[in-house]
């Protein structure tokens, strides 16, 4: 029997005169994503996008965890190809909807017609295929209220669909639609999730990480791939850039008063990123902080940063809790990743009284005995870039 994915489409629909621009980023973002699992037919037809498999060896339980992942899906499910007949269409609900009608006690039967050809009205549809099922299988009751399961059959035009259920979707909008960002990823908890978040608001991605060996490791970096790979499982593939910044970082800790180490740190990260972003096409730099969380998270240390920023940061973490950031990074499956304890740059040569309520004149006074300019055309010059898939 053959199974399709049927689409319903999120956010999307509410978008008036975009929303071709919308459905065909989600289409595109679909195809591409999929086609690593075999051929697919994905068309978008009466606001439900179908996915189909053109190969008999596709495991559809890959297609479908692909599908979950895809932004601007508000929810989805898996359906059974049936014949055009009733007969057929009864056949099908009981064979394909078997499992599931064995594990609950009532259900309901919706029928949407949207052949006006086919020659029974919804109501006989929905009738004759819950009649049916109760005639397979006895132990079970109709409940137009409450029912456990929903068993939709759909007629349309070129097939018969039936399905019970639906899943939902990774919610958001598609990735693409909403420009280009840079997110300044790192091996924490935080910068992950902030990248998974932006890019459900329709960003596409590229991320850029610092880098200090000998004082991180070969293997935090990888561990800051692992993460991007998680994240890009929805926002789709990437690009990273690492910038080695063990000679900044030196020479801050050689020039600058200590406690103005990480937010020179920080200033000269976001110099550097957004040249990176400029250069790659990006209007915007993204980042893990949440208000409060350290010292250099603080409103003064945010403005001491921003100040060097001419493009707009994203902070999607502002706001938010430890926990509520734990539980989105849990769910997106890159905590277990991120607790990994490696270094990260931003942990050597912490200072031991970091400053909270910084002032900017007197960080810029501080930076100044940096020679800056060639140290910052050094690193990016010597910038690595991955493909991350
Ligand atoms: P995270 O959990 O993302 O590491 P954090 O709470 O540890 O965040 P910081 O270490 O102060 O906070 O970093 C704040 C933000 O700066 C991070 O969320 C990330 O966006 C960026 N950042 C920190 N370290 C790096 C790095 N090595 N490379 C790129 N960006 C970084
Ligand atoms: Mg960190």
């Amino acid at each position: 029997m053959k199974e399709i994915i049927l689409i319903k489409l999120g956010e999307i629909v509410l978008k008036g005169l975009n929303r071709k621009n919308f459905e065909d980023a989600l289409l595109r973002s679909l195809r591409r994503r999929l086609a690593k699992l075999g051929s697919f037919k994905v068309r978008a037809a009466q606001s439900t996008i179908t996915v189909e498999p053109m190969d008999d060896d596709i495991d559809m339980d890959d297609a479908a965890d692909c599908v979950s992942h895809v932004f601007g899906i508000a929810a989805f499910s898996r359906a059974c190809v049936a014949e055009k007949d009733l007969e057929g269409i009864k056949q099908a609900a009981a064979e394909y909807l078997a499992d599931t009608m064995e594990s609950i006690k009532t259900f309901k039967v919706e029928a949407k017609r949207s052949d006006k050809k086919f020659p029974y009205k919804s109501p006989e549809i929905s009738a004759e295929v819950g009649s049916y099922l109760i005639e397979k299988f006895p132990h079970l009751t109709v409940d137009v209220h409450e029912p456990d399961v929903i068993v939709t059959v759909e007629v349309r035009d070129y097939a018969a669909y039936v399905r019970a259920g639906l899943i939902r979707g990774a919610g958001g909008i598609p990735v693409g639609t909403g420009g280009k960002a840079c997110v300044l990823i790192s091996g924490g908890i935080d910068s992950p999730v902030a990248a998974y978040m932006m890019a459900k608001r329709g960003l596409e991605l590229i991320a850029v990480h610092f880098a200090s060996p000998p004082y991180t490791s070969e293997r935090a970096e990888e561990k800051v791939v692992e993460l991007l790979e998680r994240v890009a499982k929805y926002s789709g593939r990437l690009k990273m850039y690492t910038v080695p910044f063990t000679e900044i970082q030196e020479q801050i800790r050689e020039k600058c008063k200590e406690d103005y180490f990480t937010i020179i740190m920080r200033r000269l990260m976001m110099e550097i990123a957004q040249r990176i972003a400029a250069d790659k096409g990006a209007q915007a730099l993204i980042t893990g902080e949440s208000l409060g969380q350290v010292a250099s998270q603080t409103i003064g240390a945010i403005a001491c940063t921003d100040a060097v920023c001419r493009m707009p940061v994203f902070r999607p973490l502002l706001g938010m809790d430890k926990e509520e950031i734990i539980e989105i990074s849990r769910k997106i499956d890159t905590f277990e990743v991120s607790i990994q304890p490696y270094e990260d740059c931003c942990t050597v040569f912490t200072p031991k009284h970091p400053r909270t309520r910084p002032v900017l004149e007197k960080v810029i006074e501080e930076q100044n005995k940096l020679d800056q300019e060639p140290m910052i055309e050094r690193a990016i010059a010597n910038v690595r870039v991955r493909d991350i898939t």
